[in-house]
C-alpha cells in the first residue's frame, strides 16, 4: 500500500507571497555561499527539506494506492484532489475507471477540491462517496448550486453515487478493509483506519485529541492500534494548542504520545494551520524532538512504561509512503 499526500494545509489553501519566496530564496542562495560547497546538488541534498521547498499549498486530500496501483481509494476532496484528478484524468483507463472517495467530514477545506477534480467531468467514470454521515449527497450536491459554482451537479458527466458507512464496523472497498472511527471535531469528523496485506494507515485529521488516554478513546482506541502509518492532526504549536481550546485541532505532541504508548510505527503531523512557516515547522520539529526524547529517556529508565519507538515527521506535499 502507498500514500501519497496531495494536501496537507488545514483550513485554508497557503503559500508564500511572491515577496516572501524571494526573501526564502535570498537566504538559501546566501547559505549556499556560506556553506563553501562547490557542487549545488550536494548542498541541496543537505538542506533542510521544509526551508528548501516549503510545505506545500493544498488542504487535504490523500491518495492511497495498492502496490501493483490496480486499487485506488481517496480521502477527503480538500484543494489538493484538483492535482490528483489531473493525474487521474490523464491516464490510459481514465475514461472507464471506478473512483472510490471517502469523507471524513464537510468542512469546506475537505471539499472546495471537488468542483476541480477532472473525472467528475468524464463520461463513462464511475465515483462513488462514502461518509458515516448521512447527508453526504445533500452537502456535495450543494457546492455546486449557484451563487457557490456555476456548473450544476447534474450536468456533471461521470456517474456519481453516494453511501453511507457504518461507524466502527469495517467495510470492503475496492480491496481495502476500511473501518471509520470518531474524531473529536466540532462537526461530526470520521477518521479512518485502512487496511490492505497486513499493512495499516490511519487516518486522523481534522481531530482534536482531547481524548488521550485508552479509557477516553473508548470504542475509538482501534484507531490508534496495530497501525503502520498514521495521518494525524498538528496544526498548532504546543502554545496555540492551549489557546485555542475546542477549536477542533491538535498538535504533533498528543498524536506522538498516543503513539509511544499504542506502538505505531510511523506519525505524519499534517493540517499545518494556514499561516505556519517552513520555519515554525523546523521549530515545531526540534520542540518535538526534545519531547520525544525526554519521553524515551524516560521509558528506557523505567518510570513510564512500555512506550515504543515511533519514527514521526511533519508532512510536506507530494510525499509518498510506502507500507
Ligand atoms: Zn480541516
Ligand atoms: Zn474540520
Amino acid at each position: 500500500m502507498k500514500i501519497k499526500l496531495y494536501g496537507i494545509r488545514g483550513s485554508l489553501p497557503s503559500n508564500l507571497l511572491p515577496s516572501e519566496q524571494v526573501a526564502f530564496h535570498t537566504k538559501v542562495l546566501e547559505d549556499y555561499n556560506d556553506s563553501g560547497e562547490k557542487n549545488v546538488q550536494a548542498f541541496l541534498r543537505n538542506y533542510n527539506r521544509f526551508a528548501l521547498g516549503g510545505l506545500g499549498t493544498d488542504t487535504t486530500s490523500i491518495y492511497v494506492v495498492s502496490d501493483d496501483e490496480e486499487n485506488d481509494l481517496i480521502i477527503d476532496g480538500g484543494s489538493g484532489i484538483r492535482r490528483l484528478g489531473n493525474v487521474m484524468a490523464s491516464t490510459e483507463r481514465s475514461t472507464t475507471r471506478q473512483i472510490d472517495i471517502l469523507m471524513t467530514h464537510f468542512h469546506w477545506d475537505h471539499l472546495i477540491g471537488l468542483p476541480f477534480f477532472a473525472p467528475l467531468y468524464q463520461k463513462g467514470v464511475e465515483v462513488n462517496f462514502y461518509c458515516v454521515e448521512g447527508f453526504c449527497e445533500t452537502a456535495l450536491k450543494t457546492i455546486f448550486k449557484k451563487p457557490f459554482f456555476p456548473v450544476p451537479f447534474e450536468s456533471l458527466q461521470s456517474e456519481i453515487y453516494f453511501h453511507t458507512l457504518p461507524a466502527r464496523e469495517p467495510t470492503e472497498l475496492n480491496g481495502f478493509q476500511v473501518t471509520p472511527y470518531r474524531l473529536q471535531h466540532p462537526d461530526p469528523c470520521w477518521g479512518y483506519k485502512i487496511e490492505k496485506n497486513g499493512k495499516t494507515y490511519s487516518h486522523c485529521v481534522d481531530n482534536e485529541g482531547e481524548r488521550i488516554s485508552r479509557e477516553d478513546l473508548g470504542a475509538d482506541l482501534p484507531l490508534y492500534q496495530n497501525v503502520d502509518l498514521c495521518y494525524f492532526d498538528a496544526q498548532y504549536s504546543i502554545s496555540d494548542f492551549f489557546d485555542r481550546p475546542s477549536w477542533g485541532h491538535s498538535t504533533a505532541q498528543i498524536g506522538l504520545e498516543i503513539a509511544m504508548r499504542e506502538g505505531i510505527k510511523q506519525m505524519i503531523f499534517a493540517h499545518h494551520d494556514p499561516s505556519t512557516t517552513p520555519e515554525q515547522i523546523v521549530e515545531m520539529a526540534n520542540d518535538l524532538q526534545v519531547f520525544y526524547d525526554k519521553k524515551m529517556n524516560l521509558s528506557t529508565n523505567k518510570t513510564e512504561h512500555n512506550l515504543h519507538p515511533v519514527q514521526w515527521e511533519f508532512a510536506q506535499e507530494g510525499t509518498e509512503f510506502i507500507l
